[in-house]
């Protein structure tokens, strides 16, 4: 009789912040069910994780998981800075024959350790799943991003086809028909940042589609979203894409599993050291009063916009705590000086911290609203601390997200492809004070959803039984 094989899982990311931290999560929790699990990571960041968080100590408890390192294609020196996004993605993707070489080398299956039976690749990374396939392991594709994202990436032949992209004009308000399930809000504007290049070669718009289009080639697709929250969308997409499991928020799912509670626990999978002064601040003021201000950890701004930003924070009189990671203003003259007003405002009412633990200081009693980019996991992030959002997308899916956040779900207000002062300071008192009430109440309703999938019964925790199972049933195609 056939047996199945012991199941052991490979996870890879592709390396940056989001990725590393949210499929970190998705191993805890298949750690949790006693699977074997190998989480593959570049070396560069491998040694960042190691310098700047507990990981190694805190999967100690699990015997059965294990870290493995990988080269990212790119020499030593190389800065690995966001500002050379593009080298990042051409370095791993030569970085494939070292990936065969690992999966048939010995190495994985060293210790007694079973042979690799699934492997579950990041989408942005979704050729090395045809190595897997090739090897005859079933692979499973991960996508961080939401599920709206990936639905407008699908529908690229749709907008090619209708002619409405590329964009026939500047008007960027008029509104697109031939995204299903988008039709009288997606604006040119709320598509994904791919859609404003004039040049169909673009190198990002290419990854996007393709790899979004690849990824359907998967045995199956991970999305850390829930049901509640993007079911109408889903619902598109199922037709077109093998099985999907919603499993999310990972990050709330993964205390739920934890602690039976969606407190954010001390540790953490960030790659810059973590200033906690900002907490002993926030414990210092009042209920709901300040207004947490990040961009995440790639996107870039100048230094106009920074001073734009500044400004209005100051001048909306609120008080603030603001991450600027050190290296997220372009044109950065650290020699001009900084107006006196800014100095002064913010040394009344302002905090500023070159990276901070995000999870806990949204749930913070100080902490009464989000001014984000709207990146996928701090919009996770943000709903699961029940927090309204002002944001101001840079680039990729945020574009996308902030639609759906304001347009949509109603849990904040849009503020994209503007950024001056006035602006700034309407936006923030808005979200402080004059729609703070409406924007709360749908927030709680659907952080309540959020907090449901991920307990036990709800759709996200049924639906990681269901991984786990199908996980262990797989057999190798060899
Ligand atoms: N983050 C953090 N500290 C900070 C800023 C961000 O821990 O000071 C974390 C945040 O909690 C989130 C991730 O970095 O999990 C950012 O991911 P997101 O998808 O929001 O944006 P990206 O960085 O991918 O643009």
């Amino acid at each position: 009789m056939e047996q199945t094989p012991v199941a052991h899982v490979l996870i890879f990311p592709f390396p940056a912040q989001g990725h590393v931290n949210s499929m970190l999560k998705l191993a805890e929790l298949l750690c949790f069910s006693g699977l074997y699990v190998t989480f593959l990571n570049t070396k560069h960041y491998h040694k960042r994780l190691l310098r700047f968080t507990d990981a190694e100590t805190r999967f100690e408890s699990f015997p059965k998981f294990r870290f493995q390192t990988i080269t990212d294609g790119l020499p030593d020196d190389h800065s690995r800075s966001v500002s050379y996004i593009k080298d990042l993605i051409t370095g791993i993707e030569s970085v494939q024959p070292a990936f065969r070489e690992l999966m048939i080398s010995n190495n994985l299956n060293s210790d007694n350790w079973p042979p690799v039976t699934c492997t579950i690749i990041d989408g942005l990374i979704a050729f090395f799943m045809d190595v897997s396939k090739e090897l005859g392991i079933p692979s499973i594709s991960f996508r961080t991003t939401s599920a709206c994202y990936l639905w407008s990436c699908f529908c690229y032949q749709n907008l090619t086809e209708a002619g409405e992209f590329p964009f026939a004009d500047n008007d960027m308000d008029k509104l697109i028909s031939c995204v299903p399930g988008m039709q009288g809000f997606l604006r040119r504007r709320d598509l994904p940042s791919f859609y404003r290049i004039k040049e169909l070669n673009d190198p990002f718009l290419k990854l996007a589609v393709t790899q979004t289009i690849n990824s359907t080639r998967a045995s199956a697709t991970i999305l850390n979203t829930f049901e509640d929250l993007e079911g109408p969308i889903l619902s598109e997409m199922r037709p077109h894409f093998p099985k999907i499991y919603t499993l999310g928020p990972l990050h709330a799912h993964l205390s739920s599993r934890r602690t039976n509670s969606f407190a954010p626990s001390d540790s953490s999978n960030s790659l810059w050291e973590v200033d906690r002064s900002c907490m002993t601040w926030l414990d210092s003021q009042p209920l709901k009063s300040v207004v947490y201000v990040s961009f995440g950890s790639i996107a870039l701004m100048t230094r106009n916009e920074m001073l734009e930003f500044w400004h209005g924070l100051v001048n909306s009189g609120k008080r603030f705590l603001w991450v600027i990671r050190p290296d997220s203003v372009k044109d950065n003259d650290q020699k001009s000086q900084i107006p006196t007003e800014l100095t002064e405002g913010t040394k009344d009412r302002g905090y500023m911290v070159g990276w901070c633990p995000q999870e806990q200081v949204l749930v913070h009693p100080a902490v009464g609203g989000f001014l984000t980019h709207s990146g996928w996991n701090s919009t996770l992030e943000s709903i699961i601390a029940g927090l309204p959002m002002v944001c101001w997308p840079v680039m990729g899916d945020q574009q996308i997200n902030s639609r759906f956040v304001s347009q949509v779900w109603k849990i904040g207000l849009d503020m994209k492809d503007v950024c001056d002062r006035l602006t700034v300071e309407k936006m923030v008192n808005d979200l402080m004070e004059n729609k703070r009430d409406e924007l709360a109440r749908s927030m709680d309703e659907i952080s309540q959803m959020a907090k449901k999938s991920v307990s036990e019964g709800g759709t996200s925790w049924c639906n990681l039984e269901e991984l786990i199972e199908d996980i262990k049933s797989m057999k190798l195609q060899v």
